[in-house]
């Protein structure tokens, strides 16, 4: 098995109807990403940048923080690289910042909605991409994005460090994209909209079936509520591909779903671009994928759309694929 897997390294993840996908690796850090590589990833999908801030006592530096993103660049080598602006709040605290008291933090104070209220921490990090960014092909996300104009308030805070990076003689590139995570409803609802400004999307289910079940990924009492095969979240899954495909933008997954065996072909079947999951799951995941027919998949795909229940369609996909 392990050597029937070691094959596919190198190899390609095409259909057997020759359509082509991205499998990628979800980092934390420069050792993630040589694991991403040593099991074939084409590419990292999700770099979680706040680990950089969690295992520390300071706010990271701009100096700092383009080491490490130099390297992870260096170590993929051209290959793509997502980078997701910091996603602190929620669960994940800092002990050198101060968060403020809230009834429920998940619906707080976090991720992008604390970078744009506190810009001078966001502009740390985004110079420190866009200086790292000359290193290998960077790709930045920003996490929890709810509305079109925090995106554009976003980007343009993105621009605004490139131009003064370029008016201070340091070299940019010319072909970072920018991204967002779909892991909020209602920008999966609104993902024909948002892809006019977004150059990619990468679906966060974690959060998007936690918001979407209004039930705490935390919590063991609502766990059966977490249902990444219930047609809703199904749904808001293609509804968010559809719209990025109607203005030519691609779409990737890096919540767990994107790695789960009886996930990947009602995700291909959908037109999922890249999925992006730890980095011992790629090669069985490259497997399933040069099995199945992308054509059969499309249909398959689409009877999930229209069950009742999560028992349903998987029992179905199992039917199909065993
Ligand atoms: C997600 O929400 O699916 C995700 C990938 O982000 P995180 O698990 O870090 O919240
Ligand atoms: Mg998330």
């Amino acid at each position: 098995e392990k050597k029937a897997l070691q094959v596919l390294v190198n190899a390609k993840s095409i259909t057997t109807d020759g359509h082509e996908v991205e499998l990628a690796g979800n980092i934390g850090g420069l050792k993630d990403a040589e694991q991403v590589v040593a099991n074939g990833g084409e590419g990292v999908g999700l770099f979680r940048t706040e680990f950089l801030y969690m295992d520390n006592d300071h706010f990271p530096t701009e100096e700092e923080q383009f080491e490490v993103y130099k390297a992870v660049l260096e170590t993929l080598k051209g290959k793509k690289v997502v980078v997701r602006t910091l996603d602190i709040g929620g669960d994940k605290k800092l002990s050198y910042f101060e968060f403020p008291e809230e009834m429920n933090p998940f619906l707080g104070y976090r991720a992008i909605r604390l970078c744009l209220d506190r810009k001078d921490i966001f502009r740390t990090q985004l110079r420190a991409l866009c200086r790292a960014s000359v290193y290998g092909k960077l790709c930045i996300m920003f996490p929890m994005i709810a509305t079109i104009n925090e995106f554009k308030e976003a980007k343009a805070l993105f621009e605004e460090c490139k131009a003064e990076l370029t008016a201070e003689g340091v070299a940019v590139s010319d072909n970072i994209e920018v991204g967002m995570m779909v892991e909020i409803p209602a920008a999966a609802v609104l993902a024909d909209e948002f892809s006019k400004y977004a150059d990619f999307f990468s679906i966060g289910t974690n959060d998007l079936i936690q918001y979407s079940m209004a039930a705490d990924r935390m919590s063991e009492k609502v766990a059966y509520l977490y249902q990444p095969y219930n047609p809703s979240i199904l749904r808001l899954i293609n509804m968010t591909i559809k719209g990025a495909h109607k203005n030519g933008k691609w779409v990737g997954m890096c919540g767990a779903m994107a790695g789960e065996p009886y996930a990947v072909p009602i995700l291909l079947g959908l037109g999922l671009n890249e999925f992006s999951m730890s980095a011992t799951q790629i090669l069985k995941a490259r497997q399933i994928v040069t099995k199945l027919s992308f054509e059969e998949m499309q249909d398959v795909a689409d009877k999930c759309l229209n069950m009742d229940s999560a028992e349903e369609v998987l029992d179905y996909v199992k039917s199909v694929v065993e």
